[in-house]
């Protein structure tokens, strides 16, 4: 990717395993600008950072095993009705 600068920004994961989580984003080598963060739990994609906002880099600054599972709730919910769909069957 191309930062603004002219210059090539790359890909940068910070990882925090116990929790399964990772914070994905660009920074460029020569201004340090950094892109929009995407924060993974689980391989599951909870939060972006958009418009300016700083939403998944404060999550993930401040992740702890009770905000993941906050994070992860809607996708749970999602996979648990379709489990509870399969028992009706
Ligand atoms: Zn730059």
């Amino acid at each position: 990717m191309q930062c603004k600068c002219g210059d090539v920004a790359f890909t940068k994961e910070l990882e925090r395993k116990k929790l399964k989580a990772e914070l994905r984003f660009y920074e460029c080598r020569s201004c340090q600008r950094i892109s929009n963060a995407v924060l993974t739990i689980l391989g599951t994609e909870v939060a972006t950072d958009l418009g300016g906002s700083t939403h998944a880099r404060i999550a993930f600054e401040s992740l702890t095993a009770e905000s993941a599972a906050e994070l992860l709730a809607p996708f749970n919910s999602v996979q648990n009705e379709a489990g509870q769909l399969g028992l009706g069957l």
